[in-house]
């Protein structure tokens, strides 16, 4: 893996379109699932009489082996090709799990669009596009699935291509450098090799597409920000804050601080994959240990920087958003929770300051009175809590939030502008 770029992709679309399927389907055919691993799905999908149902499963598995926490790897499935490390994230496609799917987005380089033949474009297909657009997703992929259940016809992949690229064209996606690609997961056809039954297709195989991605722009040279996930108590060691290095990188040795929290420590000792490291770089998902900082002293939500350039703390902070789904309409006062990195805060919208045409950019209104469900604005917004963040520009990953209320993802966003909280 040495030299070789990461890549996180993540897995997008409608439920049931063929996500874990497919993302199964890759790791089995490139030998990344050990073979006790995949002889265990294998019979407990036989148990439930749905053979196929086994690479669906490998997934799951991984969500499982996380729950236990029996490791303090967050990390999702890795496998690697010719070009790219390759770290795949499986997003459930159920409304109620959009949440989960922003929080891999956030994570996310480029998507994989997900789509299947025979239904064609659902509520979630249209809603993932968007959402993966907004929070900053550049580059995308469209695999159109289940080709097997449309007899393989192109007419039926020509169908689904021009409504995604219909959808795509509508929120400024430039189609033409999008790959649409025709798959059957299930039977594996068109995924890690061309097919003969898709013999009317000439482009690549979803393997190749995935391997003909532009490399991310590395986040490791900028300044650290390393949002706790969890802070654990393990015997022999005390306090270990376990969370993603998302930019820069931790060495042993480090004078950290961690923010609102407002602590300060030398890193005593950091760990990946259960072994000892000397240091860690963005996109590493670690266990560390700090002098000084117990348990108690820092939660989920803080955010570890170096004492020379600490994360910053928001007075205040404006945001472009999109409205993606809200029963009634967001005017100034509203406060639901904003979910940035791991933190969770509530923040009261003090300001509307413009709506915009989705699809140029342009200003539609000033200072309109309210928003509704697909409008995109700009909004200024005050935390009630202390809350790290910083703008996407600078810092991508802390740059990005969903607002939830009631239960569901009521809109999405990136900060533009922070006014720095003096501590
Ligand atoms: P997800 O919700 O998008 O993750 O979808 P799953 O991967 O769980 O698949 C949903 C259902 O579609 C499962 O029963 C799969 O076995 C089935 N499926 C997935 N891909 C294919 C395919 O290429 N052909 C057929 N016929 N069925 C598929
Ligand atoms: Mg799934």
């Amino acid at each position: 893996m040495a030299n070789k770029p990461h890549m996180n992709l993540i897995f997008i679309g409608h439920v049931d379109h063929g996500k874990s399927t497919t993302v199964g389907r890759i790791l089995v055919d490139t030998g990344s699932i050990n073979e006790q691993v995949l002889k265990k799905l294998k019979e407990r999908a036989a148990e439930t009489g749905l053979e196929g149902q086994f690479l669906a499963y490998t997934m799951d598995e991984l969500k499982e082996e996380q729950q236990r926490g029996v490791t303090i790897d967050l990390s999702h499935k890795k496998f690697e090709t010719q070009k790219f490390y390759f770290t795949i994230i499986d997003a459930p496609g159920h409304r109620d799990f959009i949440k989960n799917m922003i929080t891999g987005v956030s994570q996310a380089d480029a998507a994989v669009l997900v789509c299947e033949a025979v239904a064609g474009v659902e509520p979630q297909t249209k809603e993932h596009i968007f959402l993966a657009r907004t929070l900053g997703i550049r580059q995308m992929i469209v695999a159109i699935n289940k080709m097997d259940r449309v007899e393989y016809k192109k007419e039926s992949f020509e169908k689904v291509k021009k409504d995604v690229t219909d959808i795509m064209k509508g929120i400024g996606i430039d189609t033409s450098k999008v790959p649409f690609i025709p798959i059957a997961s299930l039977p594996g056809e068109g995924v890690t090799k061309k097919s003969d039954k898709l013999s009317w297709y000439t482009g690549p195989c979803l393997l190749e597409a995935m391997d003909a991605l532009n490399a991310p722009e590395s986040l490791v040279g900028l300044p650290l920000r390393l949002p706790i996930q969890d802070v654990f108590t393990i015997t022999g060691i005390g306090a270990v804050p376990v969370g993603r290095v998302e930019t820069g990188k931790i060495t042993v040795g480090d004078n950290l601080i961690f923010k609102p929290a407002n602590l300060q420590g030398e890193v005593k000792s950091i760990e990946m994959h259960h072994e000892d490291m000397k240091e860690a770089v963005a996109g590493d998902n670690i266990g560390f240990s700090v002098k000084n900082v117990g348990k108690t002293d820092i939660r989920r939500g803080d955010v570890a920087g170096h004492t020379d350039k600490p994360p910053t703390v928001v007075e205040d902070f404006t945001a472009q958003i999109v409205v993606l789904n809200h029963p009634t309409v967001i005017a100034k006062g509203y406060t639901p929770v904003f979910h940035a990195h791991t933190a969770q805060v509530a923040c009261t919208v003090s300001d509307i300051l413009e709506k915009k045409d989705p699809r140029t950019g342009q200003t539609l209104e000033k200072n309109p009175a309210y928003l509704k469900t697909g409008d995109v604005a700009v909004i200024k917004c005050i935390p009630l809590k202390p809350m790290v963040l910083e703008t996407q520009k600078e810092y991508p990953p802390l740059g990005r939030f969903a607002i939830r209320d009631m239960g569901q993802t009521v809109a999405a966003g990136m900060v533009i502008a922070i006014t720095p909280k003096v501590q």
